[in-house]
């Protein structure tokens, strides 16, 4: 069964069709600026190159339709028909507390999506418009919903609270939910499979590092801890989210900048993280790499403040789990940092007997342990695949 997967962003929509059973990817592709003058849409089937047509998309149901037809056309399509899509399943934000798990999309789990809407205001929204278009145009193929929340809510009360008066989790269900959940699964299963050990028997660390990040612990195969909260504001110095702050600090600014707390709130996720750290030199960390090895001062405070952070949330769930075996990395920059993973082990994580193999440590793109046979704590580097976790719950669901 061929499942398309959807990820649908407020002007943008990623997707990618894979084979459920070889889980084989067949094509792949994304449509920019939805709603927006200059849409375009970029399509490679596997194997083949990439294409990019500018072309207009006045809302979601018009990008949808692009996609169909970049799917099927004669020339470049990979599929005959709609009929050779079997299912599609949506990524979608925040399930608050109604999704543990991912759930096949009917009349009564969409309006529970909604109600979680207020929750994710920039994203839920925009999902559901992704699936509303997907269901115009494509009624009688069946469609589920994967939950970037779902994968944590196994984490115990005294994780998940915040220590605020009670009521506001009551009223208003106000409590740590964390994100990258399909990241955080895949990866951290994924390396108990390459250990060849059981999932169930692993205390896994896994460091999400790309643009937004996260760090989680996963005890016995199931969440105990994240960073993100409510929002993905919370925890890691991001690319341009602040992270943890001293919450006093957004009055303090609001006042010292004439702002409201909307706009402190924007700059905390949009101009802050490594960005604002290195002075605006940029989010993108390889950038920032190159501004840490050419000398910029604040390339290097982004670099080490960035890399502290990560190293003090594994001490912390190094105790949440009372013990580590496994720690991974994975994401853009976890995937292809070799020096922010140095400066994480090298620097903070002797006491764990981590022993970094260095030259496992400067290859990229594998599932690999980057550590010594010697070292106490296995490190590993675990490419993560969001859509072909994405897809293997559709399948799951629909088969
Ligand atoms: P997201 O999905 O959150 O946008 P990604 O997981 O794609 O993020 O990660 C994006 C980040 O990964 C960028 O900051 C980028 O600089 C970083 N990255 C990508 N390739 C490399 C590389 N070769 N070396 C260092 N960082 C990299």
């Amino acid at each position: 069964m061929n499942i398309l997967v959807i990820n649908c962003g407020s002007s943008s929509l990623k997707f990618q069709l894979i084979n459920a059973e070889t889980e084989q990817l067949i094509a792949k592709g994304l449509c920019e600026r939805i709603g927006i003058e200059g849409s375009k849409i970029s399509y490679t089937p596997a194997g083949g190159s990439k294409e990019e047509k500018e072309t207009p998309m006045e809302n979601h149901t018009d990008a949808i339709r692009m996609v169909i037809e970049a799917l099927t056309n004669e020339k470049t399509g990979v599929v005959k028909s709609l009929e050779e899509i079997g299912a599609v399943g949506h990524r979608i934000v925040h399930g608050g507390e109604k999704f543990a798990e991912a759930a096949i999309l009917n009349e009564e789990v969409l309006s529970a999506i909604a109600e979680c809407n207020d929750l994710a205001p920039l994203h839920n929204p925009a999902n559901l418009i992704g699936i509303n278009a997907c269901r115009k145009l494509m009624p009688d193929t069946p469609m589920v919903g994967v939950f970037d929340t779902a994968f944590h809510q196994t984490m115990p009360a005294k994780a998940y609270m915040y220590g605020l008066p009670y009521e506001y989790y009551e009223k208003y269900k106000v409590r740590r939910y964390g994100f990258h959940g399909t990241s955080h699964s895949y990866v951290s299963k994924r390396a108990a499979e390459v250990l060849g050990k059981n999932y169930e028997d692993l205390k896994i660390i896994v460091c999400h590092l790309g643009n937004g990040a996260s760090v989680s612990a996963v005890k016995n195969g199931k969440c105990v801890d994240t960073s993100m909260g409510l929002t993905p504001l919370e925890g890691l110095i991001m690319g341009t989210r602040s992270g943890d702050i001293d919450p006093a600090i957004m009055e303090f600014i609001a006042h010292k900048e004439n702002k409201t707390i909307e706009e402190v709130i924007s700059v905390l996720n949009k101009k802050s993280g490594v960005l604002g750290l290195s002075g605006n030199l940029s989010s993108d960390f390889r950038d920032i790499e190159e501004g840490y090895h050419a000398g910029n001062e604040k390339a290097v405070l982004a670099m080490e403040a960035f890399a502290y952070r990560v190293a003090k949330y594994i001490g912390a769930y190094v105790a949440a789990m009372n013990g580590v075996d496994v720690i991974c990395f994975t994401a853009g920059v976890g995937e292809n940092g070799p020096l922010v993973r140095r400066m994480i082990c090298d620097n903070y994580l002797g006491y764990l007997g981590i022993n970094l193999d260095e030259e496992a440590n400067n290859r990229r793109g594998e599932d690999i342990s980057i550590t010594t046979p010697d070292s106490r704590v296995i490190v590993m580097t675990v490419p993560t695949n969001e859509e072909l976790a994405i897809a293997r719950e559709t399948y799951r669901l629909v088969r």
